[in-house]
Order: C-alpha cells, then sequence, then structure tokens
C-alpha cells in the first residue's frame, strides 16, 4: 500500500511507470502476509519491486516502451518475471523505458520521457530509466533493468542506485523482448549491493528456455557480502580518466578510490587501449542485430497494425512505418545497411573482430589486476532534449560501459557521491562470472 500511495503521488510527474498492476500487487500482497504470519517465507517474500517493460508478463501489457507494442499482452511471464514471482517478489507494475531499450536517455519512450527524481529538468538515463528513478524516488524498492550497452549501470549513476549487468549468460533472455542478442542481459537495480545481491539469488541460472543461459551454479550472493577486500588489486584504465571525463565527476571517483585504498586495496593504473573503438563497433554490431531481431515485426501476427491496407506490401511498410519511432528506424537502417552484401566485410565483420580485440584488453588486464574501477558515465544527468538532436553526442554518454557487453564482463554500478546535487555512480568491472566478488567490493564500500 505504501508504495503503490507513493506512485500515484508522485508519478504523474516522474512518469517512470507505463502500467501499474495495484489489485494483482495487494492480492499478492495479502498472500505474502499469511505465509510470514505462518512463520514461512523467505528473504524475498512479499518484497515489492517493478519490471523494466521489456520482460513479459502473462496477461499484462508489455510494451517496450513503443507504439508498435502498446496493444501486445504477452501470454506467458519472462523466466526473470516467473523466477522472482517464485521466489515471492510482488510485482507492482512495468517500467518506462527507451523504445526497444535504444537509447541512453529515456527520451526515445513511446510514453515520453522519465525525469530524473534529483533534478526534473534532467534525464534519469537509459534505457532502464524508468527503473532507475522508480527505485531513486522510493516508488519501489527495487526493478530490473536490462543493459546492452549500459542500459542498467547509466541510469543507476544517473539516479544514485545500485546496477549490476551479469555476466552474458548469467541471467535468462527467455521473454526478455531482444534488441542486440549477443549484448542483452537483464539485472536487477536497487538501493545496496546486498539487496541486488538478494535480487540476483532469484534471477540468476540456467534456464533450458535459453540456449545462451549458462549451466554454472549459482552461488548464494549474500553470502561473500562481508569478506575482507584486504589486498585486492584495483586497475584503473587510463582510457576511462581522459578527454571528455567531467573534471568533477573525475574528482568524486578519485575520492571513492581513496577510500578503496583505505580499506586496504592496491591501485595500479592499467591500459585497456582499444577503449575509442567501444563506440563504433558496438554501434555497428548492435543495431545489426536490432534489425534482425525487429523484423518480426510486420503487423501480421502481434503488434501494430495499420488502418486498411491496400495490400500486403502496403500493410508491411505503414505498420512498420507508424509503429516505431524515429531512434529505432534510425537503428534499422544502419543494421540493414552495415549487413547488405556489398558492405558486410567492411562494417559487421570488421566490427566483430574489434570486438575480439576489446574483450582481449580485459583479458590481459585481469592477468593483472582482480577488477577495474571508474566512472560510470562521462558527466552527471543531462537536461532534458539536450542531446536529443545529436545522435552521436547520446552514444557517447555510453563510452564507460559498452565494451564491458562487447566482452559479456560482469559489471556493477554504485553510488560515488554527488557534483552539484547530481548522483554519480562508479564503475567496477569483473572477470566472468565473478558477481559474488563485485558484490562483495561493492557493500564493503556502502
Ligand atoms: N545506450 C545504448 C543504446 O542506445 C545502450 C542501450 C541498452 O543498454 N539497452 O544502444
Amino acid at each position: 500500500q505504501h508504495y503503490l500511495k507513493r506512485i500515484e503521488q508522485l508519478d504523474e510527474n516522474l512518469n517512470s511507470f507505463i502500467s501499474v498492476s495495484a489489485e494483482e500487487a495487494l492480492q499478492q500482497a495479502k498472500a505474502a502476509d499469511t505465509l510470514l504470519h505462518s512463520g514461512e517465507g523467505n528473504a524475498m517474500t512479499g518484497i515489492p519491486l517493478a519490471h523494466k517493460d521489456i520482460f513479459c508478463t502473462a496477461g499484462m501489457k508489455t510494451s517496450c516502451g513503443s507504439k508498435m507494442l502498446d496493444n501486445f499482452i504477452a501470454p506467458y511471464d519472462a523466466t526473470v518475471v516467473s523466477r522472482l514471482k517464485a521466489a515471492g517478489a510482488i510485482m507492482l507494475g512495468k517500467t518506462n523505458m527507451d523504445e526497444f531499450a535504444m537509447g541512453s536517455s529515456n527520451e526515445t519512450s513511446f510514453y515520453g520521457p522519465v525525469k530524473n527524481p534529483w533534478a526534473h529538468e534532467r534525464v534519469p538515463g537509459g534505457s532502464s530509466g524508468g527503473s532507475a528513478a522508480a527505485v531513486a524516488a522510493k516508488l519501489s524498492p527495487a526493478a530490473t533493468g536490462t543493459d546492452t550497452g549500459g542500459s542498467i549501470r547509466q541510469p543507476a549513476a544517473l539516479c544514485g542506485i545500485t546496477g549490476l549487468k551479469p555476466t552474458y549468460g548469467r541471467v535468462s533472455r527467455y521473454g526478455m523482448i531482444a534488441f542486440a542478442s549477443s549484448l542483452d542481459q537483464g539485472g536487477p537495480m536497487a538501493h545496496s549491493a546486498q539487496d541486488v545481491a538478494l535480487l540476483l539469488n532469484a534471477m540468476a541460472g540456467f534456464d533450458p528456455s535459453d540456449s545462451t543461459s549458462v549451466v554454472q551454479e549459482v552461488p548464494d550472493y549474500t553470502l561473500s557480502l562481508e569478506e575482507s577486500i584486504e589486498g585486492i588489486k584495483i586497475g584503473l584504465p587510463k582510457e576511462y580518466f581522459g578527454e571528455g571525463l567531467d573534471p568533477n565527476i573525475a574528482a568524486t571517483i578519485d575520492a571513492a578510490i581513496k577510500e578503496f585504498e583505505g580499506l586496504g586495496a592496491q591501485i595500479r593504473e592499467i591500459s585497456l587501449p582499444n577503449t575509442e573503438l567501444a563506440v563504433p563497433t558496438y554501434y555497428v554490431v548492435a543495431p545489426a542485430e536490432c534489425s534482425s531481431n525487429l523484423s518480426r515485426y510486420d503487423g501480421v501476427r502481434f503488434g501494430y497494425r495499420c488502418h486498411n491496407p491496400k495490400d500486403l506490401l502496403d500493410l508491411y511498410c505503414r505498420s512498420r512505418g507508424e509503429g516505431f519511432g524515429p531512434e529505432v528506424k534510425r537503428r534499422i537502417l544502419i543494421g540493414t545497411y552495415v549487413l547488405s552484401a556489398g558492405y558486410y566485410d567492411a562494417y559487421y565483420l570488421k566490427a566483430q573482430k574489434l570486438r575480439r580485440l576489446i574483450s582481449d584488453d580485459f583479458k590481459r588486464a585481469f592477468t593483472e589486476v582482480d577488477v577495474i574501477m571508474g566512472p560510470t558515465s562521462p558527466t552527471p544527468a543531462f537536461q532534458l532534449g539536450e542531446k536529443t538532436d545529436d545522435p552521436v553526442a547520446m552514444y557517447l554518454a555510453d563510452i564507460y560501459t559498452i565494451s564491458t557487453n562487447l566482452a559479456g564482463l560482469p559489471a556493477l554500478s554504485i553510488p560515488a557521491g554527488f557534483t552539484q546535487g547530481l548522483p554519480v555512480g562508479l564503475q567496477i568491472i569483473g572477470n566472468y562470472f565473478s558477481e559474488a566478488h563485485l558484490l562483495n567490493i561493492a557493500h564493503r564500500y556502502q
């Protein structure tokens, strides 16, 4: 009731939810009360949370932030949704997001932009901006997000919360609407590493319905939170502290690193020499996969269909033309171009080779250090509308986050302080399947 009331009072202004499931939530809460009063249940029983509207929820609209899916009701739950439900969590509703998760500011949503709870004229980050804003404004204690190129970590940073992008394959993608399948990964967003650990316990693990989910045991992520981090080796990539980084962010990150030194960590400068190739590589690979994934929206089987089509071609063209927004269309055009016969080798194949070089940078770095730290975002939350006319400026907001998606590595953003009243996020990147260690490091700091 508490959270539903806050949503009712505050969300008209913030716009962080696309749908609210008040009735079902209260019903589930009653059932959780009964369970808890009879001495049963576990740490997740009765915990309210919000799902990014990219996760399919049976019987309830799943729009993916798009007019294309404004009328779409999935017949089944995504694995992330069903696992959290089975663990006892209660769904408050579905959160706003950039259309098909394409964006870094939540301004491409068909349902309008989300406002940053710390400064309403600023963006919450994207694409999981609704989830980040809802948690930051305490409309929900936790939320799910997805991260294809930073969409959990960057909004977590801009809204002052904790967000984890797990190792590729750690969390099932079944029922999570696909953007770029080789990069997409769902993960938890909450106030603390401890809360994130609890959520990840429920979300992670092999799923026979997702062939890219990995058969690997899921540890209890809460058990190692308190371990000492004395002697850990932290690498600071010199490429993450150069040109383009807001000096106030740099100062806040430096102060956080000093605290880690105080906790017994050893700090080393390292190099990830191919960092500058990450943005161009990602913006070839991601649109290529998106153009292929989004070809399913043809106005025939589900989703938006144009009125009075003349013939089949007109039905396809107008359904897609009217159903997708400008950023999605830009990505489809780039994607089909880089995959086309004459250009495949020059763009797509080249990008795949660069992707390998980027992962090799990390592989080398992890022979020298245990984790890598740096800023999550080069700037604090920017003004609504500031970058909407300049896609390249918007894409550069992802400069520190997208390499880890290209490499498939886990990474966490945690609050590191404020600059001019706006939250700053510290990013911690780990080796494959090191989520427990990342959460331990974050918890010791928090
Ligand atoms: N901002 C990036 C993009 O627009 C990342 C999005 C994401 O992680 N879903 O593609």
